[in-house]
């Protein structure tokens, strides 16, 4: 391969990259793409993903302007409201009022202009009616400020972003890597790429990193979230290697966010060491608020009800990878079966069945089965039974006088047959990234924006501390890589 030029370099190929490509491109811009991947790997983590997002709406009316809905889903579905106000109040409450405010507002005053946008290129969303409605008196009413997601989840999105790419005649390079940033007298240049063991140079008037986390560098993973955090296993890419970040940091860019935080799950135990897009997401075991988990001594060491699923289930991958030998058991009854989501009807995942809880806890591998009952029984006479039981609201159904509490949608576990799920930690994208300005603009540590560089998606830092709000991870991909596509393509077009 020999040495291009272009005027603006986009590293990466998934959701936020894409979304910086089109934008630049809409300047007038010629853009020319990086994917590491394989052409059937590309994508990033954004394809392996649901396609969960979370967007503003006031009502049916915003909803369809970003997808078709019948008269009767307008008439009969009660898709509720998500407004910037709740939006800014999830964000700033699961990051515990930590998250970048100027970040955070641009993420949420954006998110419909952009996702609106993104229609307009091509993607195509749908109502998330299979994860985020429950029917309620035979009408589906949606929970938790979710409503949408990507048409064909993930792969759907990526294929659709990567075809208004091509339309638009973006020169998307597979199995290409950059290595390097090119650097003159503090301007950023363009970058040196790897492709098939050979290297070669991109000059480019402005570059946009897009190009993932840490999450796939063993390395980098146990040196900034600590140790056991190489035990984890990667939820999707193994391409998301922090090639980006130590790019940016190599020229003097800025570090910032929560280093040593990331988003992490309940993943199947037994789940390959990166993803698998065969299987997706549903490795993932997230109904375990209508459940309890135990580790291996046999008690339960998290409040399974603390919040909705979106809320908690980011932070929970990290408290079950500090539990003993990093594993945990998600154990259900009979009456909440048919409520679990659908990843838990596949047929690659590590469970056991049984018809009485003594026969259930010694199938339980690697748990102390004696102590595992005696909590299931200290956990079935603290149920609050005289609170209903309601899954579409936080119900209040807790109990009573534990010391590990359960604080919503406790049910007893008594009704034949049981079953239990096995799972560990799987790491989805580390929180930690660069610094960058509200024109996603990176940022020199010397506190001035490095001429040439844009950075947008996981590699920014500055927006999710501690937890996330599921959802955020595409939207937010989307809104700063078109704000850093915009940047982009108007310095290159403008000189
Ligand atoms: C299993 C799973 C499910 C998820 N579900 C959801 C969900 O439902 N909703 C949601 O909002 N978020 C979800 N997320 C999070 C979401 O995927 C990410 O937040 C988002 O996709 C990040 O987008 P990105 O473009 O920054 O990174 P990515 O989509 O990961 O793209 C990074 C790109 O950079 C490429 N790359 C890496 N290094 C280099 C290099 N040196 N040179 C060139 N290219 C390089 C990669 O191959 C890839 O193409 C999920 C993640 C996983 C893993």
């Amino acid at each position: 391969m020999s040495d291009i030029a272009c005027d603006v370099l986009v590293v990466g190929a998934g959701n936020a990259a894409a979304c910086a490509a089109l934008a630049a491109r809409e300047h007038g811009a010629s853009v020319v793409m990086l994917e590491a991947a394989p052409e059937d790997d590309s994508g990033g983590n954004s394809r392996y993903t649901a396609g969960a997002m979370r967007v503003v709406f006031n009502g049916v009316d915003d909803l369809a302007q970003l997808y078709d809905l019948t008269d009767e889903e307008k008439r009969d579905v009660d898709f509720g409201t998500y407004t910037a106000d709740q939006y800014l109040d999830d964000l700033m409450r699961v990051t515990q009022y930590r998250s970048d405010p100027e970040l955070a507002e641009m993420l949420v005053e954006q998110s419909f202009p952009t996702m609106r946008w993104m229609r307009s290129k091509g993607v195509r969303f749908q109502p998330s009616y299979g994860r985020q409605a429950f029917k309620v008196d035979g009408k589906f009413k949606f929970w938790g400020g979710l409503a949408v997601e990507a048409w064909g989840g993930g792969p759907g999105l990526v294929e659709l972003e990567h075809k208004a790419c091509k339309q638009q005649g973006i020169d998307l390079r597979y199995e290409t890597a950059a290595a390097n940033l090119i650097e003159q007298d503090g301007v950023v240049l363009g970058a040196v790429a790897r492709h098939k063991g050979k290297r070669f140079e991109i000059r480019a008037k402005a570059t946009v990193l897009a190009c993932g986390g840490f999450e796939s560098n063993t390395e980098m993973r146990t040196r900034y979230l600590g140790p056991t955090w190489d035990l984890a296993k990667v939820r999707g890419t193994r391409f998301n290697t922090g090639a980006g970040i130590r790019m940016a940091l190599d020229i003097g860019a800025q570090p910032h966010g929560h280093w040593s935080g990331c988003h992490a799950v309940g993943w199947d135990l037994n789940a390959p060491p990166f993803g698998d897009l065969e299987v997706g997401d549903n490795f993932q075991k997230h109904s375990y608020p209508l459940g309890i988990m135990v580790n291996a001594r046999g008690e339960r060491f998290v409040d399974e009800g603390a919040d909705f699923r979106n809320y908690t289930y980011a932070k929970y991958g990290g408290v079950i990878l500090s539990q003993p030998e990093q594993f945990a058991w998600q154990i259900f009854d009979a009456k909440v079966i048919d409520k679990l989501r659908d990843e838990y009807r596949i047929r690659r995942m590590t469970k056991v069945r049984a018809d009485t809880l003594e026969e259930l806890v010694k199938k339980l591998e690697g748990v102390d089965a004696a102590r595992c009952l005696e909590t299931i029984k200290a956990y079935n006479a603290a149920v609050m039974t005289d609170v209903p039981f309601n899954p579409a609201v936080k119900d209040g159904r807790g109990t009573r006088g534990l010391v590990v509490p359960k604080t919503n949608w406790a049910n007893v576990i008594d009704t034949a047959p049981f079953e239990a799920y096995a799972v560990t930690c799987g790491i989805t994208f580390t929180f930690g990234g660069l610094k960058v300005d509200t024109g996603c603009q990176v940022q020199h540590t010397d506190g001035a924006g490095i001429p040439g560089l844009y950075a947008a998606g996981e590699l920014v830092g500055g927006l999710f501390y501690h937890n996330y709000p599921g959802g955020t991870g595409l939207v937010s991909g989307a809104v700063l890589g078109k704000i850093a596509g915009d940047s982009a393509g108007r310095a290159v077009t403008a000189r």
